[in-house]
């Protein structure tokens, strides 16, 4: 359709074959959506299967695997064609045809983990994605964006984003902010009737565009374009996809990877090197054979110093515990903020919602000089006000009325009787106090003889100025109806309702304001509430602070909202695990400071609690000082909660904010966390926040905080078992090129300690698949007792010495086996064969004390079913591929007597037994120091 802002709306409506009031049939909506396609903006076409399967193979463990195809292939073509040994050639066959099966399954490995790695990351994306409140059949409901087609009509309010091309049919209020589309950062006041020239999209004031945001007002329309048809999609196709980030970790993994490359090329150099000078001088030529034997030994040394299984068993560990922590309903959007979580260290969250149930309740009120107590519970309009002062007058009518009017809330009774809150909980409250005194809106607003009120203009709530006002016209009367917190509305005040009779603000301050602090001190929440008599010009074009002011106080309502009963003992862990826990509040000081004593964020009844109007005064320097020891902040606005945020952060705090309005964007980006609601937030703040709350519920940031925790816990624990298992493979092979001079028994000089496919078959199977179990383990006992992580300290920190100590003893351990078995006057393959399982069982022993950060004997080693079955399923396919025949061709292995296995299983068992029992030792007496 061209030009639809030129267009009057009717003409809109019956060009797109839809209606204001009904909205689309859903039967139409899914034709349309076959038609015209889903409403999403198309994706830079992704890369084949069968091409980033063949990405896998451009890995540098890869290409060296290949090198050793091609070399056993020539030496095999040297075997039949010139020595004529067909059985030796076999052998170099089989050797080439298992290497290969070895690299498709590295890399089907690996391809699968990065396809379920996506899937699963997409599906937690698409949990996160924006819903669209749409007219169908006649009824309002929440149909995920993509599914918008043009013809629809939806709704926006603050907070939303528009998620198509709208023309709008009805506004109030309402302002979006375009500058994704045109770079203004101002906000646009739209409203609906057709424009008469052409002009630019930023003028087109009855238009709507995808992607902007609500920032004020709330407004509904038609939508005319989707998906890569709306104006954004325009600009995305001239865009192309962003590459996905590493995570941090992912990235320390990588250039520690490509060091380890660089040291493995090293190696094989050095030890082709050593060897052919060895054999230069032993036999004073070099053959073929002797090459081709060097060469082996050199590339098996350089797969052993690859940590190949690294990269895939780490995004396995970090896709688990995204998963396993949307199933706590805590939604992660990045797998970056998995590991940050783990190291946040101050938590600052907003009360109401969070911290409390957000159930409110008006439990008293003071209105014409008279205090009162409501009875009932819930959202339940059964109740009575009980006069604690013993005077019932009129007025107190009319303090209910401004309440019920000035409010969009509604309760309304579901088919089993129940009471149902709809709208702003602070607002329900306010509807059900009125329904108890029986005053409501809908009968407010019927017309009779003495009644004709019409509500002109909303002024919604904002936690910026925190109030809302209505304009109304009561009985030809122009009026606005002001309510909100009482220390903002009090300034505004004029005179106050007292006995019937009106009495200027001074002479009333100081009682009001003794009211207003008796409600607060017992925690409850307070609302003000206003009216004024104003004349029409005021009442139809008065800007908002011009309408907000001169007001007459008519009362102050006390609402209960009560603090989650979990929370109190989510506060204790996480103040045990180091972490700050800092309450954010709009409300009043007094209010703020009971219930953060009721909850244990502070200790003390009186402990201080810094205000907005503070904040204002402080410059970042004293800021710097104050952030790190207060915890309560009071009659704050979303603006005061970035300098909080940055303030820590220049103090080198790691920090997680929460935020549920549109305002709290900001401050959610700054954060190194930012937190958004999963049912109260919008969508803005949804989109601005790492971690969606998909239940609200702030038990579940200490839940996600222990996941974080968990995961890093688990990624340190196979990164000392991998490192340790590499040192020792490579010190095996490299003690056997340096020491072993000459002939020992029937094995040669040149006999590697263990054979390629030995070093392989380590690396994927007894390394590899109990490496992949530990990403499953159970978080350590003292995880949620220990301080966060140093974000600034390597993850190696504190490893190295032990990975070095143990590979050492464990490759030492390989080369004296090999040596013994070698003078005992066993063959070759014996030997390595021996060597080998020497090394499986020290791995599949070491594997139970690298899931400790102390030792293996503080956990229990049945705890983790799976790390049981992938190291019984490692020790005996191990053992099996030493009696197979097959497999001795292939890999070199030789069947061994059972004395041999038996000494094999158990004595690699003595070095982690013994260094673990040394350490406890030193432990116990680092202790006693
Ligand atoms: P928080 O979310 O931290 O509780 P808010 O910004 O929602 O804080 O509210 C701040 C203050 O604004 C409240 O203490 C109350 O006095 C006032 N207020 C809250 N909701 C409304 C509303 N719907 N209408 C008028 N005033 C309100
Ligand atoms: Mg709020």
């Amino acid at each position: 359709m061209q030009k639809v802002y030129l267009k009057h709306k009717e003409e809109v409506l019956t060009a797109l074959a839809t209606n204001r009031t009904h909205g689309l049939t859903s039967s139409d909506a899914e034709t349309r959506l076959a038609k015209f396609g889903p409403n999403a903006l198309k994706a830079a076409p992704t890369i084949p299967a069968w091409k980033q399967f063949l990405l896998t193979l451009k890995e540098p463990l890869v290409i060296i695997l290949f090198v050793a195809v091609g070399l056993a292939l020539l030496s095999a073509a040297y075997d039949f064609f010139v020595t004529g040994n067909r059985s030796h050639g076999m052998a170099a066959i089989y050797e080439s045809i298992a290497i290969l099966i070895l690299i498709g399954v590295n890399s089907g490995l690996g391809y699968w983990q990065a396809q379920s790695a996506k899937k699963s990351m997409d599906a937690l994306r698409n949990m996160a994605d924006h819903q669209a409140r749409v007219l169908r059949d006649e009824v309002w409901e929440d149909v995920p964006v993509a599914e918008l087609v043009p013809g629809d009509i939806v709704r926006v309010q603050t907070g939303d984003f528009v998620e198509a091309d709208v023309r709008w049919l009805r506004v109030a209020n309402l302002q979006t902010s375009e500058a994704h589309l045109t770079g203004e950062a101002e906000p646009v006041s739209k409203q609906s009737h057709a424009l008469t020239e052409k002009v630019e999209l930023g003028d087109q004031t009855n238009m709507g565009f995808a992607g902007s945001m609500v920032t004020a007002g709330n407004g509904y329309g038609v939508v005319v374009a989707t998906g890569m048809e709306t104006e954004l999609g325009k600009i995305a196709k001239l865009m192309n996809d962003v590459p996905t980030q590493k995570t941090p970790i992912e990235r320390v993994v990588h250039s520690l990877s490509k060091k380890l490359m660089i040291v493995a090329i090293g190696i094989v150099f050095l030890t082709l090197g050593l060897e052919l000078f060895k054999a230069y001088q032993q036999t004073g030529n070099i053959s073929f054979e002797i090459l081709a034997a060097s060469l082996s030994t050199a590339i098996a040394l350089a797969v052993a110093a690859i940590p190949d299984a690294l990269p895939a068993v780490l995004s396995i560990v970090l896709t688990i515990g995204a998963t396993k922590l949307a199933k706590n309903q805590g939604l992660i959007k990045s797998l970056n903020s998995v590991e940050t979580l783990g190291a946040t260290n101050y938590i600052a969250s907003d009360k109401t919602g969070t911290l409390t149930k957000n159930e409110m309740t008006v439990t008293r009120f003071f209105a014409n000089g008279a205090h009162y107590e409501v009875e009932g519970n819930g959202y339940d309009t059964t109740g009575d006000f009980l006069p604690v002062d013993d005077r019932d007058t009129p007025a107190v009518e009319c303090f209910l009325q401004a309440a019920v009017l000035n409010n969009e809330a509604n309760v309304m009774q579901d088919e089993d009787g129940r009471f149902q809150p709809f709208g702003n909980p602070t607002d329900v409250a306010l509807v059900v106090a009125g329904a108890k005194g029986d005053i409501d809106r809908a009968t407010l607003l019927e017309k009779n003889d003495q009644r004709d009120i019409d509500i002109l203009r909303v002024l919604p709530f904002d936690s910026t100025r925190k109030m809302m006002s209505v304009v109304i016209k009561e009985n030809g009367q122009f009026k606005v109806l002001t309510k909100g917190a009482p220390d903002v509305i009090l300034q505004k005040t004029d005179q106050v309702v007292d006995h019937d009779q009106l009495v200027p603000i001074a002479e009333a301050r100081a009682t009001m304001e003794k009211v207003i602090l008796d409600f607060a001190n017992d925690a409850l929440r307070t609302i003000a509430i206003t009216e004024r008599a104003i004349d029409e010009s005021l009442a139809l074009h008065g800007e908002t602070a011009e309408l907000e002011q001169h007001l007459t106080l008519l009362g102050i309502a006390g609402i209960i909202d009560p603090p989650r009963p979990e929370v109190k003992r989510s506060i204790q862990t996480l103040h045990t695990a180091g972490v700050n826990v800092v309450m954010i509040t709009g409300d009043h000081a007094a209010t703020a400071r009971a219930i953060a004593y009721k909850l244990g964020i502070v200790q003390k009844k009186d402990a201080q609690v810094i205000e907005g109007a503070m904040l204002d005064k402080l410059p970042d320097a004293e800021l710097d000082d104050v952030v790190l020891e207060a915890r309560v902040y009071a009659r704050v606005s979303p603006e005061h909660k970035q300098r909080i945020v940055k303030a820590l952060q220049r103090r080198g705090q790691v920090v997680a904010m929460t935020g549920d309005g549109i305002n709290d964007a900001p401050a959610l980006r700054a954060a190194d966390i930012g937190i958004a609601m999963g049912i109260n937030g919008t969508e803005v703040t949804k989109d601005a926040a790492d971690l969606i709350l998909l239940d609200d519920k702030f038990t579940t940031i200490e839940k996600s905080v222990a996941a974080g925790r968990t995961i890093f816990g688990n990624i340190k624990n196979f990164m000392r078992h991998e490192l340790t298992t590499n040192v020792a493979e490579v010190l095996a092979l490299l003690l056997g090129v340096l020491l072993m001079t000459g002939p020992i028994g029937h094995v040669s000089a040149t006999t590697p300690t263990l054979t390629a496919l030995m070093v392989l078959w380590v690396n994927m199977v007894s390394d590899a698949i109990p490496s992949f179990a530990l990403a499953y383990d159970k978080p350590q006992a003292d995880q949620m007792k220990q301080k966060p992580r140093d974000t600034d300290v390597s993850i190696l920190r504190g490893m190295v010495g032990r990975i070095f100590v143990r590979g050492t003893v464990m490759g030492g351990t390989v080369y004296i086996a090999f040596i013994w078995a070698a003078s005992a006057g066993l063959p070759a393959a014996a030997a390595q064969t021996i060597a080998f399982l020497t090394l499986v069982f020290g791995q599949l022993w070491h594997v139970f004390d690298a899931r400790s950060t102390t030792t293996l004997y503080r956990r229990n080693p049945f705890s983790n079913v799976k790390l049981l079955a992938a190291v019984s399923f490692a020790a005996v396919s191990s053992l099996l591929v030493t009696t197979l025949p097959f497999f001795n061709v292939v890999m070199g292995t030789q069947m061994l007597t059972w004395q041999q296995y038996l000494l094999v299983t158990v004595l690699p068992a003595i070095p982690t037994l013994v260094l673990s029992g040394i350490k406890e030792a030193w432990l116990a007496v680092a202790k006693k120091k």
